[in-house]
């Protein structure tokens, strides 16, 4: 191997420039610091990258997932499918409504909600009541689903829409590593009824904290917008600017979701940015494809040229049969100065889900073969072709034992 590097290659690092240092300065000098014009305006671009109708800023892909998820009227008796390999956001924001969140199977290559799996668990959970609706083994009714695009590919979209008709399920796209990314020449989270996206500070572009939903129909946007702002009627960020009313009527039970304008002054610049990151990821990730190529213990989630790959991550997994397990091979990572993460623990292990809602080991075993093995390497635009090579040899060298 390699002579051991001095410094810490982190698992991720955002790339900042003078123009977002620019931007909070002027930001914070104009006096307006919360949602205000600088939201808006990168509502506005982010809206005219993903060519989306319309977008709504919030202050976490989290809270993008609860409006979503409150918006589309969600809640008691409601079964939401979800995969269980992603953030547990994706199924917490169900809970949250009181909706069940159902967990799902993904497929064994590019590690997205299977359509095969799903229709047979859609076709042996439910059965038929006396009114001849579906009905679930806890008595609810299964009402939408949240594809994850995971690492920033597609997830199998078109049969998966095609069961949401089939079974007449709503569709929150899960877009949070997928700035950038496409399915069929349009940008991912405008397939499905609403798409989520997430700038938490390792995603493809950042505002420390934030969040953005885009969807097609002017409705359901200004829903997203009221349910975003304590459910005050529309324009209440206005209401302390000139000319703003002191009559605020609440119409909905709403949420504090709504993004601050010293994040949009970095989301304006990330998001002009963010195609350049992009390209320097999927350089990265062809150095890794290449570099990795041929260990027989190690396989990688894989490019189904299902669109545009927005490469948020990097994930491998390792086999049974490898000289050291997922634990022990991030032990010797870090002790290589090299950071790795797994994406993800399934929300089907963590004990609340367990506890809550009966899932238990053995459930999901693809997902569980994935998880076993599963590890993120390094992969952010300011990492350097020889940083990618150190992990590979690292890798390469850890594997061969
Ligand atoms: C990051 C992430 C989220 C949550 O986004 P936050 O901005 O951290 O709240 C949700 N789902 C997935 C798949 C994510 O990776």
């Amino acid at each position: 191997m390699l002579p051991l590097r001095q410094d810490y290659l982190p698992f991720s690092r955002p790339s900042f420039g003078p123009e977002e240092e620019r931007e909070i300065i002027e930001c914070l000098r104009s006096g307006w610091i919360t949602t205000g014009p600088r939201t808006h305006r990168f509502e506005e671009a982010f809206a005219a990258f993903c060519g989306a109708p319309h977008a709504v800023a919030c202050n976490s892909g989290t809270s993008a997932l609860q409006l979503a998820v409150a918006a589309l009227g969600l809640g008691p008796g409601d079964d939401v499918l979800v995969p269980s390999f992603t953030w547990v956001s994706t199924a917490a924001v169900v809970a949250h409504q009181g909706a069940r969140p159902v967990l799902c199977e993904i497929d064994p290559q590019a590690w997205t909600m299977d359509p095969v799996w799903l229709e047979r668990f859609i076709e042996t959970r439910y059965k038929k009541d006396a009114a001849g609706l579906m009905v679930g083994p806890e008595g609810g009714r299964p009402r939408a689903m949240i594809p994850v695009h995971y690492a920033g590919q597609a997830a199998d979209m078109a049969p998966l829409m095609e069961l949401a008709r089939k079974y007449g399920l709503k569709v929150i796209e899960d877009a949070a590593h997928c700035v950038g990314s496409t399915y069929q020449g349009r940008h991912l989270g405008l397939i499905g009824d609403v798409g989520c996206f997430s700038f938490y500070a390792n995603k493809n572009m950042t505002t420390a904290e934030g969040g953005m939903l885009i969807c097609r129909d002017q409705a359901l946007a200004d829903k997203l917008r009221v349910l975003g702002m304590h459910g005050l009627s529309k324009d209440a960020w206005k209401r302390y600017a000139k000319g703003g009313s002191w009559w605020q009527p609440v119409v909905e039970l709403g949420f504090k979701f709504n993004m601050t304008d010293i994040a949009a002054s970095l989301g304006l610049h990330q998001l002009a940015k963010v195609e350049g990151f992009n390209q320097r990821r999927r350089q990265l990730a062809a150095i890794y494809d290449q570099g990795l190529s041929g260990l027989t213990n190690l396989n990688v989630c894989q490019d189904l040229g299902r669109g545009v790959h927005a490469r948020h991550l990097y994930a491998i997994c390792l086999e049974p049969g490898a000289p050291l397990d997922k634990t022990a091979m991030i032990a010797a990572l870090a002790q290589r100065n090299i950071g790795a993460g797994v994406h993800y623990i399934p929300v089907h292990i963590h004990p609340y889900y367990q506890d809550n809602f009966g899932y238990k080991r053995g459930d999901l075993p693809v997902t569980e073969r994935v998880y076993d093995g599963q590890i993120s390497l390094p992969l952010f635009p300011d990492m350097t072709d020889d940083d990618a090579a150190y992990v590979i040899d690292s890798v390469r060298g850890l594997l061969a034992g």
